[in-house]
């Protein structure tokens, strides 16, 4: 595996907890709060936030808002909102929220993209060979995920091959970032960095690429720092941890914005990213949704502050 030397000096983190944090808790979050909570990750100096899917109400209740939502974000130069658009109807909401940047998804394998999307992996990426060239001509960026890229909880090991074959159709499609996805965090360190070489192997550029962990066994971290080494710069992470996958078993737990940030930052690599402010975010958010969050600098965060009120009580 060829290793960046030295590393990269700046990373941009990709905030996915308003979509893919929201879309897996059973309560509703108000419109209200969740544009707060994008306000207060803003703040915190994150650039690229996934606020919403622009998927029907029925098959996601917690995201039936996005249009009203987006109306409601404060409008920065410098900073992207980005939705998902399952289809063209979904495209088409998006335009109409004037979108500037969408995500598309589809799965590296044939069981979880029939689960996830009740359709085989040729009927979608036949779909996002439509897609994808009418977003690109309406001015947008896409950003398409591929999920399931270093194992399916339902196949288990997943071909490369079959990333790459998809990677490779969705660039020439238009797509400007592909997103290897860790759906049920079974990636290692290893297998990230034979993936990205095998990308780059094939002209796949570096700045075409990021990377979404997981941490459901503990690896996340990990698999980010081998993705840095290998030259990537753009990484999903979700405050708090919230967020994880609800067609995949035992899929608990994006990467946590801020465990990201912290060990970012403590290497030397920028992210831009205020710690402080980002670990408020992150405190809003549990208030909001009542319940505690799983991110290991969060819970630190919170202990700390604990510890100082008892002190001072
Ligand atoms: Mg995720």
């Amino acid at each position: 595996m060829r290793l960046t030397s030295p590393l990269p000096a700046a990373v941009r983190v990709y905030e996915v907890s308003p979509r893919d944090g929201l879309q897996n808790e059973s309560a509703v979050v108000s419109t209200e709060h969740k544009a707060e909570l994008i306000a207060r990750l803003v703040a915190s100096g994150l650039r690229d936030i996934e606020v919403t899917s622009f998927v029907r109400a029925r098959w996601i209740p917690q995201l039936s808002d996005a249009a009203e939502l987006v109306a409601m974000l404060p409008a920065h130069d410098d900073v992207n909102y980005w939705g998902l658009v399952p289809n063209p109807v979904g495209l088409e909401r998006a335009l109409e929220a004037r979108m500037r940047g969408v995500g598309t998804v589809l799965s590296a394998s044939e069981t979880h993209n029939k689960k996830n999307l009740n359709r085989t992996v040729r009927e979608s990426l036949a779909g996002l060979e439509e897609l994808i060239p009418v977003a690109k001509d309406e001015g947008m960026r896409v950003r398409s995920y591929i999920s399931t890229v270093f194992g399916c909880p339902y196949e288990g090991d997943v071909a490369p091959e079959a990333t790459l074959a998809l990677a490779e159709r969705l660039l020439v499609a238009g797509c400007d970032e592909i997103v290897l996805g860790d759906t049920v965090g079974m990636a290692n360190p290893v297998q990230v960095q034979a993936m990205v070489q095998l990308l780059l192997d094939h002209g796949v550029r570096l700045d075409q690429l990021a990377v979404h962990f997981h941490d459901t066994r503990g690896t996340a971290l990990a698999n980010a720092l081998a993705a840095l080494q290998c030259g990537i710069t753009t990484f999903d992470a979700s405050v708090g941890g919230l967020g994880g996958c609800p067609y995949a078993p035992g899929a608990a737990g994006n990467l946590a914005s801020e465990d990201l940030v912290h060990m970012f930052e403590a290497m030397g690599v920028r992210t831009g990213v205020d710690l402080d402010r980002l670990a408020e975010a992150g405190h809003f958010a549990e208030r909001v949704l009542g319940r505690e969050l799983s991110g290991r600098f969060h819970q630190f965060h919170a202990g700390s502050a604990r510890r100082a009120q008892t002190r001072t009580a």
